[in-house]
């Protein structure tokens, strides 16, 4: 197995910031993969993030000695395999700084544990008449299952609006919370923007009304530090594709008197602890709420990426990546018929724009051809495409592992896309 990058030798490092990109890149094999026999330049990581070795290694040895299913058996396999999750369950929570195991829920990922969260809170705790807040610039996986909601229990949806910048406006926001608000859900980090929005006081002005708070994390975890006690949000989701593990895990992080009293969300094995046809006893938190046999390979990876992050440190990593987003905004926005989309002051790894009248389709099939991977359309987040008035835009979002040499090639990229249609 590899071990994950410590970045000592000092000979190697980035000279502003200290970080080894070139080291960092080893780890991770997709990067040296062609496209069109080019490098692939690989910036659509918003989307899903690479796997280093070592979260691929721990998948199959899994795989190879430890595979059985959890929670049930006596055997050896089946106490290893148990311990194996419940050890990953363990560095999630010191991850997230949650005060106890028991409020680190197994999901497939962030959409599962916002849906979890609008049914097992909010069918109990929310009724009609009452008032949920969400923002202009969620993803859909944090506005469809609020609206689901709201048609069952005939609860209103109100959206805080943001301003030109992509930055959540927060008088407006303050204007909204009132005696019928009985939720707020809001993203750390916008996807489609990359604003970080002030969350803790967010959570604050929401506390003061005796408001609970979510907070959508699928992109902030990869990228910040996150401490849900010091945030004290109420629910933290993230997926584990976007942090550099396995797709089908994710996590939800709830205080663990709000899970205590909501109902599980789905019925089957593990979730009990007697079951007759006269009466089911449910599990202790978090199982009550992980039904059915879970992805256990997918946890145990979640936890090595987890491990591997926690090797490079998030701290460096947002230094490092702080830095190149600097870079790529400067060098992409000097580019003449190139409007960014999302010009927050408080922003991470996200680069949408939009390129004169050319559709951001066109912009990313040319770049494909160039080995350089960006996401166009909606983002899941067509709201926010509304907002400011586009169809859709070209998106290039960072990790740690990109480097400036890259960003060269998405800027000599999009000069040739203008180029191709200069001439027809
Ligand atoms: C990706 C993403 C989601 C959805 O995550 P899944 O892994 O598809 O469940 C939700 N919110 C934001 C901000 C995202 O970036």
């Amino acid at each position: 197995m590899t071990t994950s990058s410590t970045l000592t030798e000092k000979g190697r490092r980035d000279c502003l910031t200290g970080f080894d990109v070139e080291k960092v890149r080893e780890d991770f094999p997709i990067l040296k993969v062609k496209v069109h026999g080019k490098p692939l330049v690989y910036l659509d990581n918003a989307a899903t993030a690479q796997k280093p070795q070592v979260v691929i290694d721990t998948i199959s040895t899994y795989y190879m000695v430890e595979n059985s299913n959890i929670h049930r058996g006596i055997h050896f396999l089946s106490l290893q395999a148990t311990r194996a999750y419940e050890d990953a369950r363990d560095k999630i929570k010191h991850f997230l700084n949650a005060s106890h195991t028991r409020e680190i829920i197994f999901v497939r990922g962030t959409t599962e544990g916002i849906n979890l969260v609008a049914q097992s809170y909010g069918r109990p705790f929310i009724k009609e008449g009452d008032e949920i807040v969400i923002s202009a610039m969620e993803h859909h996986s944090n506005i469809v299952p609020w609206q689901m909601l709201c048609e069952q229990v005939g609860a209103k949806l109100r959206v805080i609006p943001i301003d030109d910048d992509g930055e959540l406006l927060i008088d407006e926001y303050g204007k909204l919370l009132n005696q019928r608000t009985k939720f707020v859900s809001v993203a750390h980090l916008s996807n489609a923007l990359g604003t970080i929005s002030p969350v803790k006081q967010i959570i604050e002005m929401a506390h003061r009304f005796g408001v609970p708070v979510l907070l959508d994390g699928a992109q902030a975890t990869p990228h910040l530090k996150v401490d849900v006690q010091d945030l004290d949000c109420d629910f933290y989701a993230f997926s584990g594709h976007k942090l550099f593990g396995p797709t089908g895990v994710g996590v939800l992080y709830g205080k663990a008197d709000l899970l205590e009293a909501m109902p599980p969300y789905h019925g089957g094995g593990d979730m009990i602890s007697s079951v007759t046809f006269e009466k089911t006893l449910y599990n202790v938190l978090p199982y009550k709420f992980e039904a059915g046999t879970p992805n256990i390979a997918g946890g145990v990876g979640l936890g090595a990426a987890i491990d591997y992050l926690n090797g490079i440190g998030l701290e460096a990593v947002a230094t490092y990546e702080h830095e190149l987003l600097s870079y790529a905004t400067e060098a992409v926005s000097q580019i003449p018929g190139v409007r960014l989309i999302g010009t927050a002051k408080q922003k991470a790894c996200v680069l949408s724009f939009v390129v004169d009248d050319i559709h951001a389709h066109d912009v990313g099939t040319i770049l494909d051809e160039e080995g350089v991977a960006i996401r166009t359309g909606h983002h899941c987040a067509m709201p926010v495409m509304q907002r400011f008035g586009v169809p859709a835009t070209a998106r290039a979002s960072l990790a740690f592992y990109n480097t400036r040499k890259e960003i060269d090639t998405l800027v000599a990229g999009i000069r040739k896309v203008k180029e191709v249609f200069a001439d027809v």
